[in-house]
């Protein structure tokens, strides 16, 4: 039984390897738009779907995620949401977001949790009713955010409030990484059997110009190996030098930053 007043989610790609991602509620009719990747893309699948755009919701102020802000509102007078801390670093924002906050799409409720690390803002949204969480550049499927703006400590934190969250919780991250992230998971976490199995998969998808997302948490947290830096398999390749978790989670970001 499919339920017609059930959260439509619309993914696609943008840019070289980024997602747009358009959330529907048929009941009110709102739509929001998670990041601007591309304004001229969505605007095409907006108009696909004959939708009306009404949420620009920001994830932080990097451009691939928010340059197509000002055009869209401009077409659509939709209201722009985003980080209170990169208020100024967000063209056109109209909404402060902090942690806690909860926002609508109709009878949908959308929670923010402030995961900063990749930048100083950024945000990521729960939709807690669907179990769906929309990352951003937080955290990608078998990889996380590179730290631009943030100490390890601080995206060690972050991606603990994601990991606090349902298992089966559908992950939605901004970009398509998947296999990068999961040549370089390989080279520190040997003999996992989820990771080669994913990798068959993941390589399958890619060769067929498939997304591999959305991800779910349960799977991230047998594979990703920032949310896994005590596994003793990977404990091992860091070596004695990284006895606590969160050293060994800066070390692993540090090497991926080289691989
Ligand atoms: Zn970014
Ligand atoms: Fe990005």
């Amino acid at each position: 039984m499919t339920d017609k007043n059930a959260l439509q989610i619309h993914m696609f790609p943008c840019l070289s390897d980024n997602y747009g991602f358009l959330v529907h509620d048929p009941a009110s009719r709102q739509t929001a738009s998670i990041d601007t990747p591309d304004a001229d893309v969505i605007s095409r699948e907006l108009e696909a779907r004959n939708w009306q755009l009404t949420h620009i919701l920001n994830t932080h102020h990097h451009f691939d995620h928010a340059g197509g802000n000002l055009q869209l509102k401009e077409h659509y007078a939709c209201r722009i949401y985003g980080p209170a801390h990169d208020a100024e670093r967000i063209p056109g924002m109209d909404i402060r977001l902090k942690e806690g906050d909860i926002l609508t799409l109709g009878a949908h409720e959308i929670r923010v949790m402030e995961t900063p690390g990749h930048t100083s803002g950024h945000i990521v949204y729960y939709l807690p009713q669907q179990r769906i969480l929309f990352a951003g550049d937080t955290l990608f499927s078998v990889g996380c955010g590179r730290l631009f703006e943030g100490t390890p400590a601080q995206m060690w934190d972050s991606l603990g409030k994601i990991m606090a969250l349902p298992e089966d919780t559908t992950i939605y991250c901004a970009h398509e990484y998947t296999l990068n992230n999961i040549e370089f998971a390989r080279s520190i976490d040997r003999n996992n059997k989820d990771l080669e199995r994913y990798y068959q998969e993941a390589r399958q998808l890619r060769s067929e110009n498939r997304p591999t997302l959305p991800t779910t948490l349960s799977l991230e947290l047998r594979v990703n190996p920032f949310l896994r830096p005590d596994a003793p398999a990977i404990a091992e390749t860091l070596g004695a030098g990284d006895s606590e978790t969160l050293a060994r989670f800066a070390e692993i970001r540090r090497r991926k930053d080289r691989f």
